[in-house]
């Protein structure tokens, strides 16, 4: 499109959006093209519908991956991460972590590089799905972990090795702790200013999104330091950044018998594991979700199984320069360009992309096609074996029948 521009930042974050959006790619390896074809044409769909042929997105295609690898000799070419930082959103498929080639994993590449600090995944009941809960539609949940830091910042020394003996020694001489003989050992970071500018993003979405509250998951009872002080900064952030807006969980009852007063959120603290029994038990009194690396992994995924299964759950990369929006699963390469796997995580994590771009129709429409398309039990290989009543399609012909309930 001639007319076709680049997305801009303001500095209060919030994004100018052209009307021909210039938007990079990566299809991904594996099952990353069906299923970015599939994603590609309810995506346009979406738009064109939405906005009457106003609006349309300019895709541009970045080489990263086995693509990368053939055109370029390199897996992550030069100018990648500069296109996404450029055009501050993309979207990608699923890479393959090649082996052996000096690369840990592109994707940590891709979020460490960028700064996505943000890993940000909403969890919502779609209708027809299998679920194993009663009332799975009482679900509707948004995790924010902490990406960069916490012990999976990769800060660790492996049994036996004079690196983890160093370690060990220095833990006793200089800090008098005894560790047992032979310890792996790992590092726990987690720091004031990366905690604060996570759940600040975190409240601002619930604010944003209608949510009413923020819950800062953590297990501070024990780890007092780390996931203790993430609790702590999390409600300094509150009150510093948002303070008219929210109201701490305490403050609720103290000062305001427990009515939350109008136009503000509540800010509350779980303990790691009581969380996880309350989204099973009493899961609508919670709805956006803030917490360090290590918990927020499992909880996604746990969340994602309540509401059935991490095929269709979507995810986003955010930083304050740019997004990245993904697939949730992996490259499946048994099923590689067999037209055959189930799109929807991608084209879900499609319409998080157009909510973010302030394209909120947009995104609303992908959503009700997804579950229109479900409810109609034309859907792929891992939802027919579960519904009854189905009929399987392939990939395409589930983003054709979805576009078709647009
Ligand atoms: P995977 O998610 O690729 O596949 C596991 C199984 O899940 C598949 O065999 C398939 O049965 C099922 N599955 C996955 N996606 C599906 C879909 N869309 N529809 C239907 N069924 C689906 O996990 P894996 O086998 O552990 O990983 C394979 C490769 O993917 C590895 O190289 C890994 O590094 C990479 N990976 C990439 C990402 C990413 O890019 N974000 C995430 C996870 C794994």
């Amino acid at each position: 499109m001639a007319n076709a521009k680049k997305i801009t930042k303001n500095a209060d974050g919030s994004h100018n959006v052209p009307d021909s959006p210039v938007i990079p790619f990566i299809e991904g390896d594996g099952i990353g093209p069906d299923i970015w074809r599939a994603t590609r044409m309810v995506i346009d769909a979406a738009v064109e519908k939405a906005y009457a042929g106003r609006r349309r997105i300019e895709w541009q295609e970045l080489p990263v991956g086995e693509k990368g690898y053939e055109k370029t000799g390199s897996y992550l070419p030069e100018g990648a991460l500069a296109a996404i930082e450029e055009n501050v959103v993309a979207i990608k498929g699923p890479l393959t972590t090649p082996i052996g080639k000096g690369i840990r994993s592109l994707n940590v590449a891709i979020r460490q590089k960028l700064d996505l600090y943000a890993c940000v995944r909403p969890v919502r009941y779609i209708e027809t799905v299998p679920s194993p809960m009663k009332h799975p539609e009482k679900i509707d949940m948004v995790v924010f972990r902490e990406n960069t830091e916490d012990l999976y910042a990769g800060i660790e020394w492996e049994s036996g090795t004079p690196e983890a003996d160093q370690v060990a020694d220095f833990m006793k001489t200089a800090m008098g702790v005894d560790l047992p003989p032979e310890s792996g050992i790992g590092i726990k970071p987690i720091s004031p200013a990366n905690t604060k500018r996570l759940v600040a993003s975190a409240i601002a979405h619930a604010l944003e999104n209608g949510f009413s509250s923020v819950t800062l998951m953590h297990k501070g009872n024990i780890m007092k330091y780390t996931e203790g002080a993430f609790a702590k900064w999390g409600y300094q952030v509150a009150e510093e950044r948002f303070g008219d807006r929210t109201v701490s969980e305490a403050r609720l009852w103290e000062d305001f018998d427990g009515k939350v007063p109008a136009g503000k959120i509540v800010i509350k603290d779980r303990i790691a594991d009581m969380l996880f029994q309350q989204v099973l038990l009493r899961p609508d009194e919670y709805g956006v979700i803030a917490t360090p690396n290590l918990n927020g992994d499992y909880l996604s995924d746990a969340l994602a199984a309540q509401v059935g299964g991490l095929g269709m759950a979507p995810g986003a990369n955010i930083g304050d320069r740019c997004a990245v929006f993904e697939a949730t699963h992996g490259t499946a390469p048994k099923y590689a360009g067999m037209d055959k796997v189930n799109p929807g995580s991608l084209i879900l994590s499609g319409a998080m992309m157009l909510d973010y771009m302030g394209w909120k129709e947009a995104g609303t429409a992908v959503r009700a096609a997804v579950q229109a398309a479900i409810k109609a039990r034309r859907v792929t290989y891992d939802l027919a074996r579960q519904i009854e009543g189905a009929q399987e399609v392939k990939c395409s012909e589930f983003a054709a029948a979805i576009v078709a309930q647009m």
